[in-house]
């Protein structure tokens, strides 16, 4: 069986460091934040180009954290994608906010900019884009569109840890940049955590006292605040971790190129690298108008497939108060029917993609 991702595999090759981190930990008796985290904090930080880091216990924690601090309530808008895993929205939701869609551009499934500037109101207050897959969102027309109408950026890079736009990390790019740490996600914790970088000081303040119970102000705050503090242990687990993550982006990076090699001439599409874009691979994400009859074909031969996501957001019932119809986002809907992930990790055999590749093309001539 070829699982989307071995994460019993990956603790097998770091064993000795993660127990060692997290025996430390227990010793300590410091278990909610601690100087596990502040060191990860810093740290994770650096890696992404950004000055700050804010710990918190998910990535739609994150999410929701950085819409707070970017003063987002009731009666604004927030522009994102309807292309994205359901937390991208839910955390909009939280605050209050309408959420209001564009849809995606269809070669590399990530926001189309040009149709930013009409969903654009008085009402608007901040942009979501999701580098979606760990391929960055158009960020630069972006952040001059947010510049002008002065709106906020927070990027979604939960499925983006180094990912690089332009030659720059993405997360720091915009006013804040959300992580998840999900077990799954390129850089995951052992249990559940995120971070949110920003380069304002301020921010990075505000995003501390939200976390953790107003903690500069306790028992006086002025609005709602939180338990999203991340736990001491995951913060030791992702210090050990992050310093193999240049070596997994890379391990992923030479899977999806032999991907690439493989399925040329397959007759599905392979993901489209924007010319601007340090692609990590979260997700290896084909196209294909049978995608069906493969994830049930490769299921049958042992190969685990995904599909990420099945139903684009605007049409989840859990919004369909927002008025949401089949054909208000074309683009999206037709990836959500034709998206076919297929397994791709640091640890995987690397004959996969040839399998993978034979099994298709058998499928696709039958
Ligand atoms: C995983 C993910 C999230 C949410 O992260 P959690 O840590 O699971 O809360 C948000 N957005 C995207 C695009 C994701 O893939």
């Amino acid at each position: 069986m070829i699982p989307m991702v071995d994460l019993r595999a990956q603790y097998a090759s770091i064993k000795e460091e993660v127990d060692a981190a997290v025996l430390d930990v227990l010793a300590s008796g410091q278990f909610a934040l601690g100087p596990q985290v502040s060191a990860f904090e810093e740290e994770f930080a650096a890696y992404s180009g950004a000055r700050y880091g804010v710990a918190v216990n998910s990535g739609t924690s994150a999410l929701h954290l950085a819409l707070l601090a970017a003063g987002v309530g009731p009666s604004d808008e927030v522009i994102t994608v309807p292309f994205t895993f359901m937390a991208t929205v839910a955390a909009v939701r939280y605050t209050g906010a309408t959420p209001v869609f564009v849809d995606i551009e269809p070669r590399s499934c990530t926001m189309d900019v040009a149709q930013v500037r009409n969903a654009i109101t008085d009402r608007t207050s901040a942009i979501i884009p999701v580098h979606l897959y760990g391929q960055p969102a158009d960020l630069g027309p972006l952040l001059n569109l947010a510049r002008e109408h002065h709106l906020t950026i927070i990027e979604d890079a939960a499925q983006a840890h180094g990912a690089e736009y332009r030659g720059r990390r993405v997360g720091g790019l915009g006013d804040f940049g959300c992580f998840s740490f999900y077990p799954g996600k390129n850089l995951g914790a052992y249990g559940e955590g995120g971070l949110v970088v920003t380069n304002d000081e301020g921010q990075a303040k505000a995003l501390r006292s939200l976390r953790n119970w107003g903690e500069d102000q306790p028992y006086k705050h002025e609005r709602p605040v939180f338990n999203y503090r991340m736990d001491n242990i995951q913060g030791a687990i992702l210090r050990v971790k992050l310093r193999h993550l240049p070596a997994w982006t890379e391990a992923r990076r030479r899977l999806a190129v032999a991907y690439d090699e493989a399925l040329t001439g397959t007759g599905v599409v392979s993901p489209t690298v924007m010319p601007y874009a340090h692609h990590v691979y979260h997700l290896y994400a084909i196209q294909s108008s049978d995608r069906d009859r493969l994830h049930r074909a490769l299921g049958q031969a042992e190969i685990q497939t995904g599909r990420h996501y099945p139903a684009p957001v605007h049409l989840h019932a859990a919004h369909a108060d927002l008025g949401g119809n089949a054909g208000d986002h074309p683009h999206s809907e037709t990836a959500a029917q034709r998206t076919l992930t297929l397994p791709i990790y640091p640890e995987m055999p690397s004959d996969v993609p040839e399998r993978v590749a034979g099994i298709i093309r058998e499928t696709l001539s039958s």
